[in-house]
């Protein structure tokens, strides 16, 4: 018998998701099945792939659970169905939202991501002691302390217009995840899908930049996503020159 990583249980493990099947299926409907990777750096060429990064890693009460208290509800929210939604020049406004529950469902990819076995989440990584911290704060569904992680997420846009990507278009992206180092030993990991760009800071960010636009609060009922042009984005731009000719085609997976 296998061991679920979530609750520790000897259990049947299922084929468990980091990044939601939900954005895999959308995009591998629209494209017969498949979709473009376009790995960035080493020599594996442009291919195309039907994977969406599950490994068998929680047994089915875990998968419920957060499925039910996590994936459901933000999936609805992203997707513009569970709130209200009003476009600015500068960014998205989403207002009715049960921001714990988004805080909840960012964690719970990132802690899937790291303590998956699939190659695409190699990048993720999540030290202990937070990774046992997560762990417990997701299984008992509690808030995830802003210290602890802090959320910064961003609407992805393109500026250049002409010949450029629509929000439809943009939509259709999952980049494999990578980290960024910041100063004093903080680090953060970044996560592209569904057109939106997802930044996780470990440990979290300090008072004054948690005020900053698109940082999640677990209490705030409005959130103000700001724009981020897609070319602000170096690790984008850099595997944007090796397959633009296949992304403006359609449905692109990133591999940094
Ligand atoms: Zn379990």
């Amino acid at each position: 018998m296998q061991v679920c990583s979530m609750c520790k249980q000897e259990a049947e493990l299922q084929s468990s998701h980091a990044i939601p099947d939900a954005f895999f299926r959308k995009i591998l409907k629209k494209q017969s099945g498949k979709y473009i990777v376009v790995p960035g750096g080493g020599n594996s060429p442009i291919h195309y792939s039907s994977d969406s990064w599950d490994t068998h890693q929680l047994c089915s009460p875990c998968e419920i659970h957060l499925n039910k208290n996590y994936e459901t509800y933000a999936i609805k929210l992203l997707r513009g169905s569970a709130c209200k939604v009003v476009k600015h020049i500068h960014g998205v406004t989403f207002s009715g939202v049960e921001s714990h529950i988004l805080v909840g469902f960012f964690i719970s990819i990132f802690w899937r991501a790291a303590n998956s076995e699939h190659p695409n989440y190699s990048k993720v990584i999540i030290p202990e002691p937070w990774n046992t911290e997560f762990r417990e704060l997701l299984l008992a569904k509690n808030n995830i302390p802003l210290r602890l992680a802090t959320i910064r997420l961003s609407r992805l846009i393109d500026r250049t217009k002409n010949d450029g990507f629509t929000l439809d278009s943009l939509k259709n992206i999952v980049m494999t995840p990578f980290f960024r180092k910041g100063v004093s030993h903080k680090y953060s990991f970044c996560f592209v899908f569904e057109g939106f760009f997802i930044e996780i800071f470990i440990p979290g960010l300090s008072l004054a930049k948690r005020k900053l636009p698109g940082v999640l609060n677990n209490k705030i009922k409005i959130i103000f996503v700001p724009f981020l042009d897609i070319f602000d984005v170096p690790e984008i731009v850099e595997v944007l020159v090796e397959g633009y000719s296949k992304f403006v085609d359609g449905d692109v997976t990133f591999k940094n």
